[in-house]
Formats: C-alpha cells, structure tokens, sequence
C-alpha cells in the first residue's frame, strides 16, 4: 500500500505535468464504477473544464485541487489507493489496461489513469474534505511535519497514545502517512522494537522515534526519486533495511531479521540491535 514517501514522490512527478492543465475528459470503467463514493454520471459530467490546480498529498491520500473558470467553486478529487491502487499518466494512445477504474483527459493529449487490481481503492469527489471524506477530521500531522513541530510537541503529542509501538507509527490520528512498511523502518532506525508500548519509552528513546521519522521518510522519496527505472506501479521497495526482509541479514549489525505476522502484511524487525 502506497504510504506517505510513494505518494509524495508521485506528486512531486504529477504535479507539474497536472498543475495548471484543464481536464477535457472523465471516463469511468462500468465493471469500475462501485468504488466511486459519488454517482458515476457526475463524475463524468462534473470533472471536465475544471483546472487541476493543486496536487497534494494528506495521510495516504492524493487530493486533486479544481475549480471552474477564474477560481471558481472548489472541489476536490481525493483518492485513497488502499492496497492495489496505482496512477498512471500516458498518452492517450497508450493501451488502457484492465485494471483500469477512470481515465481524465487533460489538455495537451495526455491522460492520469488510476488503476487498481484490488478493487479496495476510494475515490471521493467532494466540495468539503471535512464532511465528505471519512476519518478525514481525525488525521493527525503528516508525519514530514514532525521537524516543524519540535521535540517538545512531539513527546506531548505522543504521551497522549498507550499503543505498542508499531500501532502507534500506524495509528492516522498521531500522525498522517505511516503504515505498515515505514513504521518497520523508523523503528529500526530509532533501535526500538515495534512491540514495546509507548509508555516505556525513555526520555532519549522518544528522541530517538522524533528523529527517526523524517529521516527515514526523506530518505525515502529520495531513493524512489532517484530511481530512473521506478515504475509506480511495481513499488520497488528494495532500498528498505527490514521490511519484507525476513531471514535475512541485518544491514547494521549482521543478525538475522524476524518475521512476525503473513507474509502478505509483515512485522520485520532486527532484535539484534533494536531494544
Ligand atoms: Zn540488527
């Protein structure tokens, strides 16, 4: 599932090609249609001469920003790609694949696909992200925001949660963008073990977590950025240190790497240097 480093990579990649352009075109894959949480017919009808006019990224979502002639009535396409979902930008040529949920035309001859092979994606096309988009009012900070917070805000932020360590990193209401993968590789790199509860964390361990997060995630888009062969729809997660990576070596201090859970949804963890 694509969380806060994959979708902010993808924006950074979309966004000049989206920002600015209007939408000439909104088609929905019929066999698609039952993961729109709006009637298909406005979707088609509503989305075309809207200017895309921002692109960001909110939790584990991407929110398309349009509006109609000068600045005019807001709405926002907010999509959560949940476990399958995968963004495209093609020429209009390009063969459409079967997985494919709806397709905007945007000036220009190009066109944003969002597929999905899971059929678990949400697409929402709201005027009031507030009201309309579910647990939206309850996302905490993105977790990129946590240097601008501060260390004393973070502590008092994360006192407020008993979870084990590795629900917390995943819990939308601390902080916004983290799931299972980042949450294995931030606490590797603080040295701390998923399954510790919060409430014994030291001093110097909760330090540890603060500046664990946007290390990891920077460093993150940074290796997904810098990879001319990503492909998106792959999300190649080879640069990680433990997730997915049990059995095998610790990078840091040679143990092997545990596995708890399926394979499918794993906690990877060293305990050979994380305490
Ligand atoms: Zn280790």
């Amino acid at each position: 599932m694509p969380e806060l480093p994959e979708l902010e990579a993808l924006r950074i990649r979309l966004a000049p090609r989206l920002e600015g352009n209007v939408i000439t075109a909104a088609t929905v894959n019929p066999k698609k249609a039952h993961m729109l949480r709006y009637p298909v017919e406005h979707f088609a009808n509503e989305l075309p001469a809207r200017r895309i006019v921002s692109l960001v990224q909110r939790g584990k979502h991407l929110v398309f920003g349009t509006e109609l002639g000068g600045g005019g009535s807001p709405r926002w396409l907010v999509i959560n790609p949940m476990l399958g979902g995968r963004f495209q930008i093609v020429g209009g040529d390009a063969p459409v694949p079967a997985t494919e949920v709806f397709t905007i035309r945007i000036e220009g001859r190009q066109e944003l696909r969002y597929l999905d092979f899971r059929d678990m994606g949400r697409i929402y096309w709201v005027s009031d992200c507030d009201r309309e988009v579910p647990g939206w009012p309850a996302l905490g900070p993105e977790a990129d925001s946590v240097p601008e917070m501060g260390l004393e805000v973070f502590r008092k932020r994360l006192r407020r949660f008993r979870d084990e360590l590795k629900d917390l990193l995943r819990n939308q209401e601390f902080l916004a963008g983290i799931g299972n993968a980042y949450s294995d590789e931030i606490l590797f790199e603080a040295r701390l073990l998923p399954l510790r509860r919060r409430a014994s964390l030291k001093p110097k361990e909760e330090e540890a977590l603060y500046e664990a997060i946007p290390v990891v995630l920077k460093r993150a888009v940074e290796a997904i950025l810098a990879n001319p062969n990503y492909d998106e729809s792959k999300q190649d997660r080879s640069f990680m240190a433990v997730h997915m990576k049990g059995g095998k070596t610790c990078p840091r201090c040679g143990h092997r790497i545990s596995q708890l859970g399926s394979n499918r949804e794993p906690l990877n963890f060293c305990r050979g240097c994380q305490l």
